[in-house]
C-alpha cells in the first residue's frame, strides 16, 4: 500500500493509498475541489516511487560463487579467565619466622 500525493493543476492537493496494480493505478481518481481527473498524475508519481521492473534472470549478480571456505564467523567461548582448581594461590605466603 503506498500514499500517492497528488497535485491537481488547480493547485489542490490531495492524497489517497493505493494497491498498485501492474505498476499504475487500479481505480482512476478526481480531484476533491474541481473534480479534474488525477489518474494520469497519479501515475506517473506511481512510476518513479515504484522500482523498475527487473528483467527475469537478472537477480543474480554476475560473479564467481563465493568460496565455500568464506563460513560465517562462529561465536567464539571464551572460559573466564580464572585460576583452575588445585592451583597454587597467587600470592605467596611468607614463612613463618621461627
Ligand atoms: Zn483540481
Amino acid at each position: 500500500m503506498l500514499e500517492i500525493k497528488v497535485q491537481c493543476d488547480c493547485g489542490q492537493k490531495f492524497k489517497f493509498d493505493v494497491e498498485p496494480a501492474g505498476g499504475r493505478m487500479p481505480f482512476g481518481v478526481n480531484c476533491p475541489v474541481c473534480g479534474a481527473d488525477g489518474t494520469s498524475k497519479a501515475n506517473e508519481i506511481l512510476r518513479r516511487v515504484l522500482p523498475p521492473p527487473v528483467p527475469a534472470g537478472a537477480s543474480q549478480p554476475p560473479g564467481p560463487p563465493a568460496p565455500a571456505a568464506a563460513a560465517p564467523p562462529r561465536a567464539r567461548i571464551t572460559m573466564p579467565n580464572r585460576p583452575a582448581a588445585g592451583s597454587p594461590p597467587a600470592q605467596a605466603q611468607p614463612a613463618e619466622p621461627n
